[in-house]
């Protein structure tokens, strides 16, 4: 395919992965969903010819996360364009310290800003999608500070990640140009809403940088400089100073668990410090100084969940293996799924082949019982029919039949009946 330049690589409003498939399709004229069915999905082992809806609906917006699907996507779209480096078109050059999934990463719509796209227009440059906009909590445009929108102007339609037409800034349904503004744009002067958005573009910014020294390793490293600085060396007290559950540190510095991405960026914005500085560069931590910011409170609206954390994948792991390791086990996935208290979609994503091997062995225990209870009902027939001779009875068919019905078997099944007629030719009475 042809080696396309992305658009705006190193800078702030570089271009997401999504955007540069379509503009590749378009490059090609073809739709970007025939691009991806025949060039990338056939290649993925995870989706089946008949799961492609499924990765539309799905799995495509995680194509600017940190997940398999990223990686997949960045690779072959290397492979068949011969350019490198396109894991700057995600979030994967800070893959270490961003969970997969989670709380707050990605948007669940692709949105845009109305005066973006009305510049490209105005300027005649291509039309794309910037990687900053794919991020939930980005939500204000740095450069025209107003509001992301997700719906067309138009219809009122969301739009797919992955559209029909490989018309960026159209509509997907009505073809309306998204960047049209039908009321005079608001200004926004939310500090903290602005914050966010720098902080976003800092860290596309330095995806390169990031992409070579950023660690988990790194981050625990710095936390702990951190606690030693400000918290006399102790994670609980650093955790309330900036406004976290008590054992937040300990879960990230001890349990080297991941922050959730919002918890990260609060983190970051109560140091005052942008993600770039706080990883990559050296600051002395006696000189930060954590004050009350009123607008930071804000981040706990657009996540609820601070202080949680992403279920322990390792020992969901191994639980799946013990259970797949067990003959005996037996039970149908949805009980697994309620065992572990997740979600169908959590597990058939990150452990797909553990999901299927428990869902044949159900199947397979089925049919062994299903085996079994038929066995069992032949046996029975049969021993009616004897007993009844032996008793110097006709065995008719009435006759078994009618000792049949306490068992809650009749004749109508193929199978008892046939049997019914072999024994009566065993014992010579046809
Ligand atoms: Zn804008
Ligand atoms: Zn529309």
């Amino acid at each position: 395919m042809f080696g396309l330049a992305p658009i705006g690589i190193g800078s702030g409003g570089s271009e997401g992965l999504i955007s540069y498939l379509i503009r590749l399709s378009k490059a090609h004229c073809i739709s970007p969903r025939l691009l991806l069915s025949t060039e990338f999905l056939p290649r993925m082992s995870e989706v089946n010819s008949g799961r492609h809806a499924m990765f539309y609906m799905d799995y495509a917006k995680t194509l600017h996360s940190t997940g398999k699907f990223a990686n997949k996507f960045v690779t072959m779209t290397e492979e068949l364009t011969g350019r490198d480096g396109l894991a700057l078109l995600t979030a994967l050059p800070w893959q270490e310290i961003i969970p997969a999934i989670g709380t707050g990463l990605m948007a669940q719509h692709p949105k845009w800003c109305s005066a973006c796209l009305a510049d490209y227009r105005n300027h005649h440059t291509p039309a794309y999608f910037k990687l900053s906009w794919g991020y939930a909590l980005y939500q204000v445009c740095s450069v025209h500070h107003q509001h992301l929108v997700d719906e067309c102007p138009w219809c009122g339609k969301h739009q797919p990640f992955i559209p029909v037409h490989a018309s960026l800034g159209r509509c997907n349904y009505c073809y309306g140009w998204l960047g049209t503004c039908d009321k005079e744009p608001s200004n926004i002067h939310d500090p903290y809403q602005l914050w966010v958005a720098g902080a976003i573009e800092d860290m596309i910014i330095h995806s390169k940088d990031a992409m070579q020294k950023v660690t988990g390793e790194l981050f625990r490293e710095k936390l702990m400089k951190l606690t030693i600085a400000l918290a006399s060396n102790k994670k609980k007290r650093f955790s309330e100073m900036l406004g976290f559950t008590p054992s937040t540190m300990a879960s990230w510095i001890t349990k080297q668990q991941k922050p959730l991405f919002p918890q990260f960026l609060y983190l970051c914005h109560q140091l005052g410090e942008m993600p770039s500085e706080l990883l990559m560069e050296d600051f002395d931590p006696y000189k930060i100084d954590i004050h009350f910011k009123s607008h930071a409170q804000k981040l706990h609206c657009i996540s609820p969940k601070i202080g949680l954390q992403e279920p322990p994948k390792h020992e969901i792991y191994e639980r799946l293996q013990a259970i797949c390791n067990d003959t005996d086990d037996c039970r149908p996935l949805a009980d697994i799924i309620t065992e572990l208290a997740l979600t169908r979609k959590y597990l058939l994503y990150w452990f797909k082949k553990e999901c299927e091997v428990i869902s044949s062995k159900h199947k397979q225990w089925i049919n062994r019982t299903a085996l079994q209870k038929k066995k069992a009902q032949l046996q029975e027939v049969r021993n009616i029919t004897w007993h009844l001779y032996e008793q110097g009875l006709y065995p008719s068919n009435r006759q078994v039949a009618k000792q049949l019905l306490p068992l809650k078997l009749c004749f109508a099944k193929m199978h008892l009946r046939t049997t019914h007629r072999n024994t009566l030719k065993e014992l010579g009475l046809t």
